[in-house]
C-alpha cells in the first residue's frame, strides 16, 4: 500500500538519529527548525497539535518595533525588533509582511502630549532608519482612516510599521525546515524525555495513538505557554520560570478601506491597536494575569466588551457595534516569572538550561523570532551558524504569477499574499480540475485549491487546521459553512500518496 507523507515522516522520526529535535511547532520552534536545518543539522520537530496552534496564531499580527515599549525603556527589544522588521520584508519573507502606516491620535485630556510623541517618533524612526513619521492634523489624518474619531482631537502621529498573517508565517518556517531535510510532524505530542546518564538524548513522542521513540544529541523546549510542563519532565522539582497573561482580539466587518492603522494610547503604558487585516479591522488586545489551563484560552464577553469600549476611543462607535463583529480569539503571552502589571512586564525570552542540558526557549516576539532561534542554536554550541537571513519558501518576485489572468484578481491578490511565489503551485491541479478554482465561501478569497494544497504540502491533517490556520475562513467569520466541503477535499483517501514537492 502507498505510504502517506505523514506515514513517511513518522517512519523517519522513530528510525532517525537527530542532532537536535525540536519541541513545539510555534513560530519560536519552527525558526529554530528551519534555521538548524538550514544550517545542516539533522533536525526534527514535533507539535502535540497543529504547527502554530497556539499563540503563534493568535497575536495582533504586526511585525514592529513596538513604539510603546520605548516608553518601558526596552530600547534593544525596539532596535532588535526594527531590524528583524526590516530583514523579514526585504528578504526572509516579503510576501507576508505588509509596510502600513499607523496613526497615534493625541487626544485632550489623553496620556500623552503632541511633544512627547514626536520625540518617541524620532527615536522611534532612528532606530528604524526611516524619515517616515511625522505630526499630522485630524483631517489629514482622517483621509487615511476614515472613521477616525475627531472630537477632541489635537494632532496624531504618523509613522511606519507592517503586518503579516502569522500562521502562515509559522507554515513557512516549518516548510524551510522540511525542504532542508528536516523532519516535521504535528499532532506528536511529547509525553516524556529519553534520559540517559544523566543526559536528555530525546523524548517518546505520542503518534496517532502509537509511542514513537526519537533519538537526538540535543534537546530544545519550544513549548510556549507549556514550557515549565515540559521541563518538569526533565526534572519534576523544576522551578517555574514563567507567568502568562492573556490577550484576546476582535475582527469586525470594515465597509470602505482603511489606509492606516490606529495606535490608541490608554494609559502611559497600554495602547491598543485598530489594523486593518485582510479587508476587516483587527482590534485588541488585552493583557490579564491568566492561572488556567493554557488550551482552555479564549476570548471572554469581558474581553470582547473591554476591546470594542477601548477601540471606541478612536474609532466611530458604528463600526464597533456587535453585529459586526466577525470572529474573536485569545491566546497567552508567556512572560519572566515576577510580580506587578503583565502590561509592565518586559517581553523578553526566557532561556533556561535544565539539569539534563534541554534548552528551553519560550517568550519574545514573532517579530523577533529569527533573532530567538540564532541565540537558541548558539547557546546549544551545536556548530557555527550562517547568521544571514535566508529567504523562505515563497520568498521571491511577484512577476511570473502576475501574468495569470484566469484567476480573479481577488483571489489571486489573496494567493500571492499568503503563499508568493508557491502559489503557482497550489493552482497547478487546478488546470486538470477548474472545479478547484471555487470558492470556499462566496463572502471570502479562499478557493478549494487552498485544501488540497494544505492537505498535500502543508500537513493539514483537521479542517479545523484549514479553516483557521491556512485559510482566512475562520477569522472572516465562514468556517461554520466553508466546513464540510473543506471536510471533503481532505479526505484522506485522496491524500493516499506521496507527492514530489514543488
Ligand atoms: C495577545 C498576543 C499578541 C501578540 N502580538 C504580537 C505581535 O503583534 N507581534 C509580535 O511580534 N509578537 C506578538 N506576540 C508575541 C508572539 O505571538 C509570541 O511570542 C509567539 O507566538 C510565541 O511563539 P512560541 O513558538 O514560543 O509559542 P506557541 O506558538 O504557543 O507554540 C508552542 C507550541 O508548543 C506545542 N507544545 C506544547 N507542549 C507540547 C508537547 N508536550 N509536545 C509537542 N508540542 C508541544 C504547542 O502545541 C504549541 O503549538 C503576541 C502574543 C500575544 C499572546
Amino acid at each position: 500500500m502507498a505510504v502517506t507523507k505523514r506515514g513517511a515522516a513518522i517512519e523517519r522520526l522513530a528510525g532517525g538519529e537527530f542532532d537536535l529535535l525540536v519541541i513545539g511547532g510555534g513560530i519560536i520552534g519552527a525558526g529554530i527548525a528551519a534555521l538548524a536545518a538550514r544550517n545542516g543539522l539533522a533536525v526534527a520537530l514535533v507539535d502535540k497539535g497543529d504547527f502554530g496552534g497556539a499563540t503563534s496564531t493568535a497575536s495582533s499580527k504586526l511585525i514592529h518595533g513596538g513604539l510603546r515599549y520605548l516608553r518601558l525603556g526596552d530600547d534593544r527589544l525596539v532596535r532588535e525588533s526594527l531590524q528583524e522588521r526590516r530583514l523579514l520584508s526585504r528578504v526572509v519573507t516579503p510576501h507576508l509582511v505588509r509596510r502600513i502606516p499607523f496613526v497615534f491620535p493625541v487626544y485632550r485630556g489623553g496620556p500623552y502630549g503632541p511633544a512627547t510623541i514626536q520625540t518617541g517618533l524620532v527615536l522611534y524612526g532612528a532606530f528604524a532608519r526611516s524619515r517616515l513619521h511625522w505630526l499630522a492634523s485630524g483631517e489629514s489624518a482622517r483621509e487615511l482612516v476614515p472613521s477616525l474619531r475627531v472630537a477632541g482631537l489635537r494632532s496624531c502621529g504618523v509613522y511606519a510599521d507592517a503586518t503579516t498573517h502569522d500562521g502562515r508565517l509559522c507554515l513557512a518556517n516549518v516548510r524551510a525546515a522540511e525542504d532542508a531535510g528536516g523532519v516535521v510532524l504535528n499532532y506528536a505530542k511529547v509525553r516524556e524525555l529519553r534520559i540517559v546518564g544523566g543526559r536528555v538524548v530525546g523524548a517518546t513522542v505520542v503518534v496517532d495513538g502509537e509511542s514513537v521513540v526519537v533519538s537526538a544529541k540535543a534537546v530544545v523546549n519550544a513549548t510556549g505557554p507549556w514550557v515549565d510542563l515540559v521541563r518538569r519532565l526533565e526534572d519534576p522539582a523544576a522551578a517555574p520560570t514563567i507567568r502568562l497573561s492573556k490577550g484576546a482580539h476582535v475582527l469586525v466587518r470594515l465597509d470602505e478601506p482603511w489606509e492606516a492603522a490606529l495606535t490608541i494610547p490608554h494609559d502611559k503604558v497600554r495602547v491598543s491597536f485598530a489594523v486593518p487585516w485582510e479587508d476587516m479591522l483587527l482590534l485588541g488586545t488585552t493583557d490579564t494575569l491568566y492561572e488556567g489551563e493554557p488550551s482552555a484560552v479564549e476570548a471572554s464577553d469581558e474581553d470582547v466588551e473591554q476591546i470594542l469600549e477601548e477601540a471606541s476611543v478612536a474609532v466611530d462607535a458604528k463600526l464597533l457595534r456587535a453585529d459586526r463583529i466577525r470572529s474573536t480569539y485569545a491566546g497567552l503571552r508567556v512572560l519572566p516569572g515576577g510580580d506587578g502589571a503583565t502590561a509592565r512586564a518586559r517581553r523578553e525570552t526566557v532561556f533556561h538550561r535544565g539539569k539534563g542540558g534541554m534548552l528551553s526557549v519560550a517568550g519574545g516576539k514573532l517579530t523577533t523570532y529569527r533573532r530567538i532561534a540564532l541565540d537558541a542554536l548558539n547557546m546549544l554550541g551545536l556548530r557555527r551558524v550562517d547568521r544571514r537571513p535566508f529567504p523562505l519558501p515563497g520568498a521571491g518576485s511577484r512577476a511570473s504569477f502576475d501574468t495569470r489572468d484566469d484567476v480573479d484578481p481577488r483571489i489571486r491578490a489573496n494567493l500571492w499574499n499568503h503563499y508568493g511565489t508557491l502559489a503557482n503551485a497550489v493552482l497547478a491541479p487546478a488546470a486538470e480540475d477548474p472545479d478547484l478554482l471555487r470558492a470556499l465561501h462566496s463572502d471570502g478569497p479562499d478557493i478549494a485549491a487552498q485544501v488540497v494544497y494544505a492537505r498535500d504540502f502543508e500537513w493539514a491533517v483537521r479542517a479545523e487546521d484549514v479553516v483557521w490556520r491556512r485559510t482566512t475562513l475562520s477569522l472572516r467569520g465562514l468556517a461554520q459553512e466553508a466546513t464540510p466541503l473543506v471536510e471533503e477535499l481532505l479526505d484522506p483517501d485522496a491524500a493516499l500518496r506521496v507527492r514530489p514537492q514543488v
